[in-house]
């Protein structure tokens, strides 16, 4: 059966760290390509009801593609809705490169 906390841990792993390594400076080919996952896998993320509730958010709140900075922004957000949602703390979002990228710097 399908985990949902195994599924969702291992995905936002896999969002949080691609958007990253998102270009500094994508082309435009890029960030339609990255604009177009987000949309493509919020239809098919296997837990239905998060799924739903995701294409909502980001119908409403479109993804920020143009550098690396704004997408692991946009994507630290959508993830903080789902911690509200799940009652879970919020992270900030100041430090999504420090968490998925640099390591932490304390
Ligand atoms: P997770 O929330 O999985 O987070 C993993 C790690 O990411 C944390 O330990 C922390 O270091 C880091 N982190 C936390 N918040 C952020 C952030 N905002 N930005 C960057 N890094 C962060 N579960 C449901 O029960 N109902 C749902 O509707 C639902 N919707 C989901 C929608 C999506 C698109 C995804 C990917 C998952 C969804 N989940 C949902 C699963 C849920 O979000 C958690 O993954 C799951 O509950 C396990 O939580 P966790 O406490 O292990 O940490």
């Amino acid at each position: 059966p399908l985990d949902r906390e195994e599924l969702g841990k291992a995905t936002w792993s896999f969002l949080h760290t691609m958007a990253s390594y998102f270009p500094e400076k994508p082309t435009k080919a890029q960030s339609e390509d990255m604009s177009r996952f987000f949309n493509i896998f919020s239809q098919f993320y296997p837990c239905e009801s998060c799924a739903d509730d995701f294409r909502k958010d980001v119908k409403e709140n479109p993804p920020k593609t143009a550098n690396r900075n704004e997408l692991a922004k946009w994507l630290c957000q959508r993830h903080n809705v789902v911690n509200v949602k799940l009652g879970k703390p919020e992270f900030d979002c100041s430090r999504v490169h420090e968490r998925w990228r640099d390591g932490w710097l304390d």
